[in-house]
């Protein structure tokens, strides 16, 4: 059992915090919304008044944060209140260049640090079936991964410091061409007078197979559990996508790596985000094809 700070009690936060508490750890939590505290507390996670105050005593921290900003504000505030030694470790999907920042905050204090985003959005948090993506050295992986264990089903070391949120950013940027690649194929299907299921039949166990298809098909019918049988309530929020599709662009410019499709998906994404879909499933972008607005 270890004592574990949780800074971030939100809709990703508050389910991975619960689950420390079942296997076990003395967790004490803080947010700024007075209603992700209780929400917590009845979980059995001890909130502090601050969260400087969080992580006084604390072996381990998490933080599961918005941005970017959030998580340099955070970080810089809690370091110096952090017990020399201990390992903080970040699990919000940020910026490389702001995960490697605060990697620099940690190392300043003698902190051990992890980048640590997640795919598997509220219901693998609730399930602690996450998969954790995470930079940072072999000894500060050694120490967080069996307690990242216990919120997922997967811990994979990607690499140095920035290393998860970059695996996070390229995986996503995948996601999001993908979505609108079999978006386009439905679309044109329906143009052709080609029924759904027969091209999801066909291509589920063809070379046009993926993740996406298979698991969060676009039209409502062959993917039972998909989000467009229920009116593509999120999932996977087309908001949330097209953060995770800026964060890559934002990358690819400072890296000088070439994604004319993630630009371009990025691109519609924004326009489906625009026309007020935000708050849709991602999956919802096929209705932004077929009509341009997405009405
Ligand atoms: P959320 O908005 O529900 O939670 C974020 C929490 O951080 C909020 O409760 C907010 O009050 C708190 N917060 C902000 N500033 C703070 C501060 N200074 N001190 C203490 N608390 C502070 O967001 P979420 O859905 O839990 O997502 C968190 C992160 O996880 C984001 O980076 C998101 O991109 C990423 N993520 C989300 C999902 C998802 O499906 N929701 C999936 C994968 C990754």
């Amino acid at each position: 059992m270890s004592k574990i700070a949780f800074i971030g009690l939100g809709n990703m936060g508050g389910p991975m915090a619960a689950n420390l508490v079942k296997a076990g750890h003395e967790v004490t939590g803080f947010d700024l919304v007075a209603a992700s505290c209780d929400t917590a507390r009845a979980e059995g996670v001890a909130i502090a008044a601050s969260a400087a105050e969080a992580v006084s005593n604390a072996e381990i921290v998490v933080t599961m944060l918005p941005a970017g900003k959030h998580v340099i504000s955070v970080w810089s505030e809690i370091a110096p209140a952090v017990r020399s030694g201990a390992l903080i470790a970040d699990c919000s999907t940020i910026d490389v260049e702001s995960a490697r920042r605060a990697h620099a905050i940690a190392a300043e204090r003698g902190l051990l640090s992890l980048d640590a985003p997640v795919s598997g959005g509220t219901v693998g948090a609730k399930a602690a079936t996450l998969t954790f993506m995470v930079g940072g050295s072999e000894q500060a992986f050694a120490v967080g991964q069996p307690v990242l264990a216990q919120m997922g089903r997967r811990v994979v070391h990607c690499g140095d410091a920035g290393a998860g949120q970059a695996a996070k950013i390229c995986n996503n940027m995948i996601l999001g061409i993908t979505m609108i690649g079999i978006s386009e194929a439905f679309v044109l299907a329906e143009k052709l007078g080609l029924s759904h299921q027969a091209l999801f039949d066909v291509a589920s166990t063809s070379s046009g197979s993926c993740w996406a298809l298979t698991t969060h098909c676009p039209v409502p019918g062959p993917v039972p559990t998909s989000a467009a049988n229920y009116d593509y309530r999120p999932g996977f929020a087309t908001d949330l996508m097209l953060k995770d599709l800026r964060l890559s662009q934002q990358a690819a410019l400072a890296s000088g790596a070439l994604t004319p499709l993630g630009a371009e998906a990025a691109q519609i994404y924004g326009l489906f985000q625009a026309a007020g879909h935000g708050g849709d499933d991602y999956s919802a972008v096929i209705n932004f094809l077929r009509g341009g607005s997405g009405a």
